[in-house]
C-alpha cells in the first residue's frame, strides 16, 4: 500500500509542477496592437493614441506634437498661396 501512496503523491507532485510551468508561460506582447503613424514633418513614428491627428482633406495625419501639426498647415498654405500668386 506504501507505494500506492508514494505514486499518488509523486502525482499530484507533478500536477502541480506542471501547473506552475504552465501558469509562468509569459503572454505575448501586446504592443503589435497599437498602430504607428509617421509624422511627414519630422518622420518621428507615434503611437495612434498619443499622436495628434490632423485632417488635411479627406486624409487624418498623425503627428508627434502640435507643433508639426502646425507647421504641416503652414506649408500647405504657403504652396496654396503660391499657387494662387502663379494663377494671378
Ligand atoms: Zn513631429
Amino acid at each position: 500500500m506504501r507505494i500506492l501512496i508514494w505514486l499518488i503523491l509523486a502525482y499530484v507532485g507533478f500536477k502541480i509542477v506542471k501547473g506552475y510551468l504552465a501558469g509562468r508561460v509569459e503572454p505575448a506582447p501586446t504592443r503589435e496592437e497599437t498602430e504607428t503613424h509617421q509624422d511627414p514633418v519630422c518622420g518621428v513614428f507615434v503611437a495612434a493614441d498619443d499622436a495628434v491627428i490632423g485632417r488635411v482633406g479627406d486624409k487624418r495625419i498623425h503627428f508627434c506634437s502640435i507643433d508639426c501639426l502646425e507647421k504641416y498647415r503652414e506649408s500647405l498654405t504657403e504652396s496654396n498661396q503660391s499657387k494662387s500668386q502663379e494663377a494671378t
